[in-house]
């Protein structure tokens, strides 16, 4: 059983699909951080991000290892790196690549094949798993999902940004996902939306489970 959970940034999404992919013991794939990596190795390798060729020609030659906790780029665990700022813009930059979509879309697919997944990311229900059994559209307002940011920022890299200006990032982002040629952010016409804003963690989990039981039967 294939469920896909897409939606802006700071939705909730993460903690959601994590949280549901333990609940039903199946496995979790994180595609921003797929993405993320990807941005981690052009910088790395001070490839242009708006260099089409160069960075699809990086995504493919990119060696990943996702695991529960960790993501691994050629060997090296770039876990916290991946979640700086600077990469998170960067890999909206490279996420409009068509190269570097079809690749990791092929690598989507291949670790979802006859396995139980819960999936997070902008596409999946859309262009990678159209025919998924379950999906959602996980979103918020703008304001919380800014002040949810800060926070995560706040506990991972113990600095404070300022909410405005994550706010900006947060909706410079979402246009971007949004407006890009490709596999744009959008709800699948048969996605069930939720609305995380005012909810717990912990009520939103139990809203996405007791819906994907219901389907599991
Ligand atoms: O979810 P996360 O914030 O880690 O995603 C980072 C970026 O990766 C997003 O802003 C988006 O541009 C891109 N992304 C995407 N398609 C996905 C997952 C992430 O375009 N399936």
């Amino acid at each position: 059983m294939i469920v896909t959970i897409d939606g802006p940034a700071g939705s909730g999404k993460s903690t959601a699909a994590r949280g549901l992919a333990a609940r039903l013991q199946f496995e979790f794939l994180d595609t921003g951080a797929m993405y993320r990596a990807v941005a981690w190795r052009c910088l790395r390798e001070s490839i242009d991000l708006h260099d089409v060729n160069a960075v699809a020609t990086c995504a493919a030659a990119m060696t990943l290892r996702l695991e529960l906790h960790h993501v691994f780029v050629d060997g090296h665990d770039v876990t916290s790196e991946i979640r700086t700022p600077k990469a998170a813009q960067g890999s909206s930059i490279v996420a409009s690549n068509p190269g570097v979509r079809r690749e990791l879309a092929a690598r989507q697919r291949e670790f979802a094949e006859g396995r139980n997944i819960v999936t997070e990311g902008r596409d999946q229900g859309t262009a990678v798993f159209p025919h998924a059994e379950c999906k959602f559209y996980v979103t918020a307002a703008p304001e919380e999902r800014a002040f949810r940011r800060q926070r995560e920022l706040r506990e991972k890299h113990e600095h404070d940004v300022p909410l405005d200006e994550i706010l900006q990032q947060i909706r410079e982002r979402d246009d971007r996902d949004k407006t890009r040629v490709i596999d744009p952010l959008r709800a699948a016409e048969d996605a069930i939306r939720i609305d995380t804003s005012g909810l717990t963690p912990e009520a939103v989990l139990d809203q996405l489970e007791h819906i994907v039981r219901e389907r599991m039967q």
